[in-house]
């Protein structure tokens, strides 16, 4: 466990503030099982959290309000002094977000360089935009050092949004002769390096996640990418056993660390739930949940499903297919154009196979309450997680921990990283839309004792492996650095 104060540094607060009604500020919670995490943490310790409240330097806004006497969730006991908000014109935060994180790095990481954009204005806006992040964390290291001299404070930077971020606040720190632990954590897949050598400005990117001293990925493959890019671009000396990067004579230590979810929040939320609605008590459910956007593998999985009914058509009004897709990005263009495509390609689905009585596809386009989540996770029988690329994915987990009646089995694509240690989900390549189609129908025809077999397998390891063990492993692992970077690369 970390007694050092944390101070986590993210694109995000872990929520954002607007005005009520009667123009009073007031806090909105956003709060994820990541937040439900962490934020104790920086809680506990008496640390800092430094990220973007939702408003921008144009907002003026006057102050942090506190949170409400009645509000219950884990950020509640965070007070407005242990938030720093960062605030960027609202241009420069459009060229930083939208510009360079979101139509650059996203699409390049997912390893869609096609549709990923190169463009060195908004490179600039993403370096500047990382400055003024590092300059309000190297505030809040202060703040800590003041009051607390004789602590070494745990800097936890998140996410593609801040990759330069460490490289910054160490220069900072050093300025101010306040010694600090830098570490990042990457929410997304890191890339080969077939990839990263498509940034114009690998060098410089490579350079300034470097100045973190322990680098986080989900997966063993993200680690074995970033040492290979740092070596091959950079000409950094590594150990693939120990996962040790050498960089301008200090030792970076990389860690694979699998994130995951707050299992038991989600088989509590299952165990309550009211029951979905089905047309007869026989209908088998299959489900898909996800934010709409192109990794997701939406309409490869509308192709699948069609292909399936085409081939099984004593399945006609005895499945249904309920796809959940959170609006996402939706000003900009390629997010409208998949939603056009997606919206015609389950319109003519419908409209094929649809019977007086029956449609094949129920599509839900908009955000739903974590109790109806839960429902939909506990009452099907099958779910896609099919991504074309995924970090981790979520979605593959909440649907084990909610699995709490007649098992159901788990669709998983291996361009996931839930899927490399997910073993016993059925695996599925979603670009192969005939194999794809039959392993529907293996899943929705399943033998009792192999769902259950399968489905028991699974929730053993999420249960074990929940966001609490990723918390800890990562605190782990930052300690353990201290021992050992000593040692010579
Ligand atoms: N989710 C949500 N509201 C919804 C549907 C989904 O909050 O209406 C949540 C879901 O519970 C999961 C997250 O969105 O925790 C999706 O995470 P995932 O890792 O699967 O994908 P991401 O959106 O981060 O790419």
């Amino acid at each position: 466990q970390s007694s050092s104060p944390m101070v986590v540094v993210a694109n995000r607060l872990p929520f954002i503030v607007k005005k009520d009604e009667n123009g009073v500020l007031v806090r909105k919670q956003c709060a994820g099982g990541l937040v439900t995490a962490v934020a104790p943490v920086v809680v506990e310790t008496r640390g800092l959290w430094v990220g973007w409240p939702g408003l921008h330097k144009e907002d003026n806004l006057e102050y942090i309000p506190e949170s409400s006497p009645d509000d219950k969730s884990p950020t509640a006991g965070l007070k407005s002094e242990q938030v720093i908000p960062v605030m960027l014109p609202r241009q420069l935060f459009d060229d930083y977000y939208n510009g360079c994180c979101n139509a650059c790095f996203w699409p390049l990481f997912h390893s869609m360089p096609d549709r990923a954009l190169f463009q060195s204005d908004k490179w600039q806006a993403y370096l500047t935009a990382n400055k003024e992040f590092a300059a309000r964390a190297v505030d809040a290291v202060k703040k800590i050092h003041a009051e607390q001299p004789d602590a070494v404070p745990l800097v936890w930077i998140h996410d593609y949004q801040l990759m330069c971020a460490a490289n910054f606040i160490r220069n900072g720190c050093e300025a101010e002769g306040i010694q600090v632990k830098l570490a990042f954590f990457l929410h997304i897949p890191f890339p080969s390096w077939d990839m990263m050598r498509l940034f114009p400005w690998d060098d410089e990117l490579l350079q300034n996640i470097l100045g973190a001293d322990s680098i986080g990925f989900h997966l063993e493959d993200y680690c074995f990418n970033f040492l290979d890019c740092c070596q091959r671009r950079l000409g950094c000396r590594t150990d693939r056993q120990k996962m040790l990067i050498k960089h301008n004579a200090r030792l970076v230590t990389v860690h694979p660390l699998p994130i995951s979810i707050p299992y038991e929040r989600f088989q509590s939320l299952a165990q309550v739930a009211p029951a979905v609605v089905k047309n007869n008590p026989e209908e088998q459910i299959l489900l898909g949940v996800d934010r709409l956007d192109y990794t997701k593998g939406l309409v490869h999985r509308i192709k699948a499903f069609e292909r399936f009914l085409e081939k099984h058509p004593e399945q006609i009004e005895k499945v249904v297919f309920i796809q959940v897709a959170v609006p996402s990005r939706t000003d900009v263009k390629e997010y409208q154009e998949l939603k056009e495509e997606l919206d015609m390609e389950i319109g003519k689905l419908n409209g094929r196979f649809s019977t007086a009585n029956w449609s094949p596809i129920r599509y839900i386009y908009g955000c739903i309450s974590q109790e109806q989540l839960a429902a939909f996770y506990r009452d099907s029988s099958v779910a896609l997680v099919a991504p074309l690329r995924d970090g981790m994915n979520l979605v593959a987990k909440e649907f084990v921990a909610c699995q709490t009646k007649e098992p159901g089995v788990l669709v998983l694509s291996p361009f996931a990283g839930a899927g490399s240690s997910m073993a016993e989900a059925l695996q599925v390549n979603p670009y192969e839309t005939e194999l794809y189609a039959d392993t529907i129908n293996r899943a929705i025809t399943m033998p009792k004792e192999e769902r259950e077999l399968r489905m028991s397998l699974l929730k053993k390891r999420e249960r074990e492996k929940d966001v609490n063990y990723w918390l800890e492993s990562f605190l782990e692992s930052v300690n353990c650095d201290c021992k050992n970077t000593s040692g010579r690369l």
